[in-house]
């Protein structure tokens, strides 16, 4: 058939087929303005970037924590985004169930943001500073090093063990602050230290 189709025929016919497609190109813009604009931005456009570690167990993934900057929040800055760090070597960018729902533990109502002190025979617990926590620890630490710290062993030779106090860890720390934790628990004399990624 196409053998019977000559050349002004199929010229003419490319000119139609031409004007058509215009005219589709025509609508098409319209419905692709339309759809542009249903789009939503970016959801992490204006965000910043935070990194840190999954606080949940030893592996210690990386993660980057996103958050919108308090003028575009009501004047709070709060996270909004949070995913696995393609850059840490643990992870490479991946998050287990635990570490991909982490935004849900950041904003869990029943999470705690301030240390809380239950007094002997007290049922209640209630809110306390940091710092009022930080100095009642150091307190009871000191009060109990200097009560039963063993100097010598029987046979008189120095030891400066220290058996009644025990210290855990966090393994989601960096090699500094692991490295420092370690010289004072052990310059301290304490002997019971682990970690949480034995746990
Ligand atoms: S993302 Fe999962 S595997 Fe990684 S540290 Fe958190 S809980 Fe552990």
């Amino acid at each position: 058939m196409l053998d019977n189709v000559s050349r002004r025929q199929f010229l003419g016919g490319a000119a139609a087929t031409i004007a058509v497609t215009s005219l589709g190109a025509l609508g098409f813009a319209d419905v692709e303005a339309a759809h542009a604009a249903a789009i939503r931005p970016f959801k992490l456009a204006h965000t910043t970037e935070t990194r840190n570690t999954c606080p949940y167990c030893a592996v210690a993934c990386g993660i980057i924590m996103y958050a919108k900057p308090a003028a575009e929040n009501g004047g709070k800055r709060s996270i909004m985004h949070i995913e696995g760090d393609p850059d840490h070597p643990t992870n490479r960018g991946t998050l287990c169930p635990k570490g991909a729902a982490l935004l849900e533990f950041v904003r869990a109502p029943t999470r705690l943001a301030k240390p809380r002190y239950r007094a002997p025979g007290a049922k209640e617990w209630k809110e306390v500073s940091w710092d009022w926590a930080l100095d009642r620890a150091a307190r009871h630490l000191k009060d109990d090093r200097d009560k039963n710290l063993v100097t010598t062993n029987a046979a008189g030779v120095t030891v400066n063990r220290w058996l009644t106090t025990g210290f855990l860890a966090a393994s989601a720390s960096t090699n500094e602050t692991g490295w420092i934790t370690f010289k004072v628990v052990r310059g301290a004399g304490a002997l019971a230290f682990d970690n949480q990624a034995r746990v």
